[in-house]
């Protein structure tokens, strides 16, 4: 390799962004910062800026950009500072990079991530919910641009080692029956219905095996993530809901499997570290060193699967009928979700009213097509406005 590739990390001080900078940490000769992105934790920006030295540091507005560079220029740094989605779209985007991380959370991310798309980046997508609301036209521009996408979400990263490399011709065309897609149950799993509207957002947030950011423990909690992904499934590997099953396995060892028309069963294993799928997708079709420990089958002993309760956890079903009703349901369900998961955590609802919330956002909300980012930001904007109503009516 010639030079260093150039990264950009969008969501650099999230738990998904300090995973890839401490990989990237550890080969400086394949990797070097180009670009970081932070919102709202400005002295953790400010020290990964110090530590990795990028060319540009995002923040979201003025009066944090101004902070940040006085805090740069006193300590001699040359990193430059831009400011909101403009100059998110601009770090994804810029010709001296190689690769984007693209690890904001939620909506946010969507057209910063479709940035790098359309400028014909290495996109290694963490930021799941940027899918599942723009689906077809993502992919669409993926294929227009040339872009490379590769999926950071451990189950998908799983999937996409464990699928032939030609798995684009369909999943029948190369002899894949059913995507088996792990989930660990979350915090809940054992949780009886009657008790699920006490618990606190402390408990949703106390995942068993991952470490995560607020709003995916709680998707975690409520198997919203596990929905999310199905509907990512479906776009990534470009396969109809029908042929993704979730499997509840509690220890998180095997992150998903693929099963073949022969009978073969792939699966991919490993500890619950991000830091695998992060590497795997920096250095594809190579392979690095993460930092993760060697998985070790004797302390492990034994694997355990069970299915998905979906009375307990209503939000995986109503994830799958978006992914069946196409279209605008999952940008509406995706919205529900993040105003719904914001409301628990600031405790105005209860965590079985997320589900509650969510459904009747979905039933108010008629299916239409998108063909447009105006028309997913539509869809996402009306959902988030029935689900405020929801709130004020419901809320505390
Ligand atoms: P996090 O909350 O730890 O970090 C989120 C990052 O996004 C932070 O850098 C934050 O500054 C930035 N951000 C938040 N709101 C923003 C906004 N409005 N504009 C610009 N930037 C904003 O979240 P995370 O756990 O790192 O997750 C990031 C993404 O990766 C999510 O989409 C999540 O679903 C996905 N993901 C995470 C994990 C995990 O293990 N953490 C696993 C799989 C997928
Ligand atoms: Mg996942």
């Amino acid at each position: 390799m010639s030079r260093p590739q150039r990264i950009t990390v969008l969501g650099a001080t999230g738990s998904i962004g300090l995973s890839t900078l401490d990989v990237i940490a550890r080969h400086p000769e394949r990797y070097e910062t180009f670009a970081l992105t932070g919102y709202s934790r400005l002295d953790e920006l400010l020290a990964l800026c110090l530590k990795h030295a990028p060319v540009f540091a995002v923040v979201p507005e003025e009066g944090s950009a101004a902070t940040l560079r006085a805090g740069l220029d006193a300590a001699g740094s040359r990193t430059e500072v831009l400011v909101g989605e403009r100059g998110l779209c601009a770090v994804a985007a810029d010709p001296q990079v190689d690769a984007v991380m693209a690890a904001i959370v939620g909506a946010a991310g969507l057209r910063p991530t479709l940035a790098a798309v359309e400028a014909g980046k290495k996109v290694l997508l963490a930021n799941k919910e940027a899918l599942v609301m723009s689906g077809a036209l993502f992919m669409d521009a993926v294929r227009r641009h040339n872009a490379v996408l590769l999926p950071i979400d451990s189950e998908h990263n799983a999937i996409f080692q464990c699928l032939p490399v030609d798995y684009a011709r369909g999943m029948g065309q190369v002899g894949v029956r059913r995507i088996l897609l792990t989930a660990s149950g979350g915090p809940f799993r054992q949780t009886l219905a009657s008790e699920l509207a006490q618990v606190t957002p402390e408990q949703a947030c106390a995942h068993p095996n991952w470490s995560m950011g607020r709003k995916i423990s709680v998707d975690s909690a409520s198997m919203m993530n596990k929905g999310l992904e199905l509907i990512e499934a479906c776009w990534l590997f470009d396969a109809p809901p029908s042929r993704v099953e979730v499997v509840v396995h509690p220890q998180s060892v095997i992150h998903s499997l693929v099963d073949y028309v022969d009978g073969s069963v792939l699966a991919q294993l490993g500890n619950p570290d991000m830091r695998t799928p992060i590497a795997n997708a920096l250095a594809w079709p190579e392979r690095i060193d993460s930092g993760v420990a060697p998985l070790d089958l004797f302390d492990i002993a034994r694997l355990d699967f069970e299915a998905p309760d979906e009375a307990r956890f209503p939000c995986l079903r109503l994830a799958r009928e978006a992914a069946e009703a196409g279209n605008s349901a999952p940008a509406v369900l995706n919205a529900a979700n993040e105003i719904a998961v914001e409301a628990f955590l600031q405790r105005r609802i209860r965590f079985p009213e997320i589900a509650s919330m969510i459904e009747q956002v979905l039933e108010r909300e008629p299916v239409v097509a998108v063909d447009s980012l105006d028309a997913v930001f539509a869809a996402d904007q009306r959902a988030r406005e029935l689900a405020g109503e929801w709130l004020t009516r419901h809320g505390r």
